[in-house]
């Protein structure tokens, strides 16, 4: 059985004083199960603080982006190095708000994902559709040529590894949900293409979240899905009692 993963993705959101009220509401509060986890994706100035107070909690901290290489003349860019010596677990991955605004790729994706594994920090990959690709009939193409990139010259250990978002850019922020068969429907699609890459085995390892105008009311319905495996929720999980129903959607 997989577990479910509930991630919070804050986006640039809160000051530092926000972020403590967050951290020291939920520590301790996150049901102690090993069916669920759960993660906050911060930005970067609070990623140090977030690693300190959920230490020895059940409480997982993620960065929302960083660049593919190790260190150099990059400014203003973050290296993986430096959230793995942080303390950092996770970062996502070409999240559709970098790829449309900060010119993030599959490329780049999929290079990010190399370096993620290299420096021990497990990939949240975001993948999803625009409304046109959907109304053209054409979202399982798109997402499964993104995640196929994405995964390239993976070992089949780091794709099982790999925690895949779908995401359809359409319901992000917007309050519209794909309807819980829609979102079953793609991610069950994913998982056969990991599965056309790697092996059945490996397919059935891997945790594929739903993300996109989650809340604490359609959570269960989501997480009931044969192949939803946990959701990436931005507004919903910045109110720390709402995100402790989302992960205890997940138990
Ligand atoms: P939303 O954002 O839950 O506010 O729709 C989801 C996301 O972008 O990860």
């Amino acid at each position: 059985m997989r577990k479910k993963i509930i991630a919070g993705n804050w986006k640039m959101n809160k000051v530092l004083s926000e972020s403590n009220q967050f951290v020291n509401a939920v520590v301790g509060k996150v049901p102690d199960s090993e069916q669920v986890e759960a993660i906050v994706c911060a930005p970067f100035p609070y990623l140090s603080s977030l690693v300190e107070k959920t230490n020895g909690s059940k409480v997982k901290v993620a960065a929302q982006n960083m660049h593919f290489e190790d260190n150099g003349a990059y400014t203003g860019e973050v290296s993986p190095v430096m959230l793995k010596d942080l303390g950092v677990s996770h970062v996502v991955l070409g999240h559709s708000e970098r790829r449309e605004y900060f010119a993030e790729t599959d490329e780049t994706v999929n290079k990010k994902a190399h370096a993620a594994f290299h420096h021990g920090l497990t990939p949240i990959v975001c993948v999803g559709e625009t409304l046109e690709q959907r109304e053209a009939n054409e979202t399982k193409n798109h997402v499964e040529a993104q995640v196929k990139k994405a995964i390239e010259g993976l070992s089949d250990e780091q794709v099982a590894e790999t925690i895949v978002a779908y995401e359809p850019i359409w319901a992000i922020g917007t309050g519209k949900t794909a309807s819980s068969e829609d979102a079953n429907e793609v991610c069950s699609h994913i998982r056969n293409v990991i599965k056309e890459v790697t092996s059945e085995a490996i397919a059935e390892k891997v945790v594929i979240q739903y993300g996109g105008s989650v809340k604490p009311s359609n959570i269960e319905e989501l997480l009931s899905q044969s192949d939803i495996d946990g959701a990436l929720v931005g507004g919903a999980s910045l109110e720390a009692e709402s995100f402790l129903q989302l992960v205890e959607a997940g138990t």
